[in-house]
């Protein structure tokens, strides 16, 4: 039996999507980044944050080594941007189909996620100006 060199195809497009993504959100413009239009659709409809909404700015900020302030903007922004990072310029693991380092971590990230999206959620709806 040989070992195929590199995961899945599934794996190998998560990795580049994530390079896409690295690059794209240090790459852009810092004023374009934190003054433009809210992308995000469910903060334009609902006034309130995705569980996703500040990565951008977050990543941006990171890319500008400026880590308060990107922790500021998404409490997961320096992990996220590391476990990307780590996706994009590794080679997936034979047969995988998530790459390293694996379902138990993205799980613990999953949770810890939903967690910081809840917490933001109750600051937002619990803010004077959501009233
Ligand atoms: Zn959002």
């Amino acid at each position: 039996m040989t070992a195929s060199r590199g995961g899945s195809e599934e794996a190998r497009q998560l990795a580049d999507l994530a390079g896409f993504a690295v690059l794209g959100a240090i790459l852009a413009p810092a004023r374009l980044v934190r003054a433009g239009p809210t992308a995000c659709l469910v903060r334009r409809a609902t006034g309130l944050p995705c569980p996703a909404c500040g990565l951008t700015r977050s990543w941006n900020a990171a890319g500008r080594l400026d880590l308060r302030r990107s922790l500021a903007d998404h409490p997961l922004g320096l992990v996220t941007l590391a476990l990307a990072a780590y996706w994009a310029t590794r080679e997936p693991e034979a047969g995988a189909t998530v790459p390293a380092p694996g379902r138990a971590a993205l799980a613990a990230l999953a949770i810890a996620w939903l967690g910081v999206w809840l917490a933001r959620l109750r600051a937002a709806l619990l803010s004077p100006a959501a009233r």
